[in-house]
């Protein structure tokens, strides 16, 4: 049995949000009150179980274009927001492109896929990978960042929010700390946590260092993150697309999966599908109007 909470309904759509469908999840959910967030955006207030209430939404909304965040209203307000990176802060798989670079993209995206749909160990997956990127020059992740790797559109945005809240930003990534460090630079993160990939003179010796940070470290670093932030768990917003970040999307209070794999989706409090990650900025209230 779950406790009717006071939650908030955030629904986001790319284009503009119809009214008459937020009069209907309206109706739906009983809400009580309507906040207009921006064209795209709008919370609906309303008393329940917040994935009831997100799934009432979905449920009336169908095939519509329209994300759906349920959340207490109690806990809406966070003190951290940790990211994936790879298909999540960024569009591209940067292994995925590293592999690009010697003829082997198609070799290494097929177990990439495999490895965040979860079917493969995160380790061993990584491993093998890297030992396909031996004798890929260094030079290439330069090239990659200026050419290949994409924002995925309104990360910046909503991290220069949390700037402007005192909200502390921290990417996660099973990737590579040659990718997430620039990475975290140019979006105006706080802190990056990655694994290091080995070099031989000016080419990648094909190693990644050990420990290999994995699903479970992406968790134990939220919580370390917690503690030194005095915090609880309830304080923080996760987002990740891939079978690694499911414990640390499980643990945090609002975990979103973005474009997720659908292990990670049944995971999630929310999935956004349609949207883009500004969602994640309406959900936390720092986009308003
Ligand atoms: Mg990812």
């Amino acid at each position: 049995m779950t406790m009717a909470m006071d939650c908030v309904i955030t629904l986001a759509a790319p284009g503009p949000l119809d009214p008459f469908r937020v009069a209907a999840v309206t109706e739906a959910v009983g809400g009580t009150f309507v906040e207009r967030l921006s064209d795209t955006a709008q919370d609906i207030y309303a008393a329940g179980d917040p994935r009831a209430l997100r799934d009432a939404a979905l449920t009336v909304l169908a095939d519509d274009p329209v994300d759906v965040i349920a959340q207490p209203v109690a806990s809406r307000a966070k003190k951290l927001l940790i990211s994936d990176m790879d298909s999540t802060l960024i569009q591209q798989e940067c292994i995925d492109e590293l592999g690009a670079m010697v003829g082997k993209k198609a070799e290494i995206a097929a177990i990439t896929e495999r490895a965040m749909a979860g079917e493969l160990d995160f380790a061993e997956a990584l491993r093998a990978r890297v030992a396909l990127l031996q004798g890929v020059p260094t030079s290439a992740v330069a090239d990659l960042l200026a050419d290949v790797i994409v924002d995925t559109p309104g990360a910046r945005e909503v991290i220069a929010a949390c700037r402007a809240a005192g909200i502390r930003t921290v990417l996660v990534s099973g990737g590579f700390t040659a990718f997430a460090e620039p990475i975290r630079q140019r979006l105006g993160m706080d802190a990056a946590y990655s694994n290091i990939l080995l070099t031989d003179g000016d080419v990648f010796s094909g190693a990644v260092a050990d420990p290999i940070l994995g699903a479970d470290a992406k968790r134990v670093r939220m919580n370390a993150e917690c503690s030194a932030l005095n915090i609880t768990a309830s304080e923080v917003v996760a987002v990740g697309d891939g079978a690694n970040d499911i414990p640390m999307i499980e643990g945090a209070g609002l975990g979103v999966g973005y474009r997720a794999k659908p292990k990670l989706a049944a995971a999630a409090d929310a999935v956004l599908r349609h949207t883009d990650f500004s969602t994640v900025g309406y959900a936390m209230g720092l986009l308003r109007p």
